[in-house]
């Protein structure tokens, strides 16, 4: 059970959900009503993978240092700010009714092709955003409140600056957005961005193999996590791994495991909220 959560959990859980998803939205849901429900098909997954088979049982967060900070930005980013989400809706719709942007999407193509290019082509925003905010000092001020724990888990997928996790987004919709891409690719893309990122940080054996060279899993993740930027700064993928290879920035070591729980950034960092909000404004 526990080597089939490790190897195919990942599969199962993606899949199910996004087909689960395609299923309701084809039959008239809404796209929000869609994505709340496949967020908390995938938060369950996790949780329980994380409670059977943690990977660093010490991983597990504690509440005053992990779970509140963790949760008080979830508050500012997903209450506050996450009108974002009703933007790119809002965007979708108008763009559909000013003529589908550039109009070069593929919409007559099977829903599950569609969403693979939608993926690849949301990736390439993703990945140079992503990039940048490690190589331009100003970026990496917000960047690092999500480096910051010491100890990765399902929660710190939602650990952003607000003004972070919003840039990351609009680069990367705005290309789909651009070719015309209709609201419920919009939305399956979203969906499959919030199910990756729980997996993502997941403190959960994982074995996942040949999937590390197409998708960018947890085994790849916790390397981005590291507190040394020359391994760090490798793995930009949010969903997808492809463009690293592109890119030069693949890294997968299968025999430098003493480094894995290495995570975090160098310096002093406060998990007071005030902090994490408004620090990276003044420098
Ligand atoms: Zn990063």
């Amino acid at each position: 059970m526990q080597l089939a959560f490790s190897r195919f959990g990942y599969l199962i859980c993606i899949v199910s959900i996004l087909s689960a998803s395609i299923f309701l939205i084809e039959f008239g849901h809404s796209e929000l009503e869609v994505l709340f429900f496949a967020a908390i098909g995938s938060i369950i997954f996790t949780i329980v993978g994380e409670f059977f088979i943690p990977l660093f049982k010490d991983w597990r967060p504690n509440f005053k240092e992990n779970f509140f900070p963790d949760a008080s930005l979830f508050v500012v980013n997903y209450v506050l700010f996450q009108s974002q989400l009703l933007q790119i809706f809002l965007a979708s719709i108008a763009i559909k009714f000013s003529g589908g942007g550039f109009d070069l999407w593929p919409s007559e193509l099977n829903i599950y092709f569609q969403l693979v290019v939608a993926l690849i082509i949301s990736e390439f925003g993703l990945y140079w955003f992503h990039r940048a905010c490690h190589e331009i000092p100003f970026l990496w001020r917000f960047h690092k409140i999500h480096h910051n724990p010491q100890r990765l888990y399902w929660f710190n997928a939602t650990r952003f600056h607000y003004l972070d996790v919003t840039l990351l987004q609009v680069c990367g919709i705005v290309p789909l957005l651009l070719l015309g891409a209709e609201a419920k690719i919009i939305a399956l893309v979203t969906i499959f961005s919030t199910v990756h990122g729980f997996w993502q940080h997941i403190n959960a054996e994982q074995d996942q193999r040949i999937l590390n060279y197409f998708f960018s899993g947890p085994e790849l993740h916790r390397w981005h996590h590291n507190l040394k930027p020359e391994i760090a700064n490798h793995n930009y993928g949010n969903n997808l791994i492809i463009w690293d290879h592109v890119f030069k920035t693949f890294y997968w070591p299968k025999d430098n495991n003493e480094q894995l729980k290495n995570i975090g950034v160098e310096g002093n960092f406060s998990n007071n909220i005030k902090s994490m909000i408004f620090d990276p404004f003044k420098g």
